[in-house]
């Protein structure tokens, strides 16, 4: 699968491209227990070139499978942007890669603090933790590992209750 949105420049046709199709999610570079990726990026996008700059607009969207961080279930929670807008600098380019946009894009979409309530659906108490649980929430944000490079759910799974 691809794993690149590139947008070649030469002969740039004057009603613009459009560009659909599928990223491979490995772009992403994360795959961990709190975040997983399950599926690739779809993408339909429209460039139009004006004199040195490329105007790309169109929408985005990845499926992830996300950790939910009270009650520890997994929920399926797809992040669809339906307007992104890119304008890029092309002076002197073949080509244009749009590819980190819009990973940035979708990254940035992903919520710090997925809950089952995302999806609609309610919490499972899981009786096996306990429900001290509730709402702990150690550090904000979809952290696949601290900066001492243990995942934030390392020091939970020491919990002598376990
Ligand atoms: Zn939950």
């Amino acid at each position: 699968m691809k794993q690149q949105i590139i947008i070649p420049l030469e002969e740039f046709p004057e009603e613009g491209i459009e560009l659909s199709g599928e990223l491979d999610g490995s772009i992403f570079g994360i795959d961990c227990e709190d975040v997983r990726r399950i599926g690739p990026v779809e993408y339909r996008l429209e460039a139009q070139l004006y004199d040195t700059e490329l105007v790309v607009r169109g929408e985005v969207s990845a499926p992830f499978r996300l950790r939910c961080m009270r009650c520890l279930g997994e929920i399926d929670y797809t992040v669809e942007i339906e307007e992104v807008s890119y304008a890029i600098d092309v002076k002197g380019k073949m080509s244009a890669d749009v590819t980190d946009e819009v990973r940035e894009d979708i990254l940035l979409e992903l919520p710090g603090y997925p809950k089952c309530e995302l999806i609609g659906a309610e919490c499972e108490i899981n009786d096996k933790f306990g429900d001290f649980r509730l709402d702990k929430d150690p550090q904000p944000g979809v952290n696949c590992a601290t900066p001492s490079g243990n995942s934030v759910w390392d020091a939970l799974d020491q919990y002598p209750g376990k």
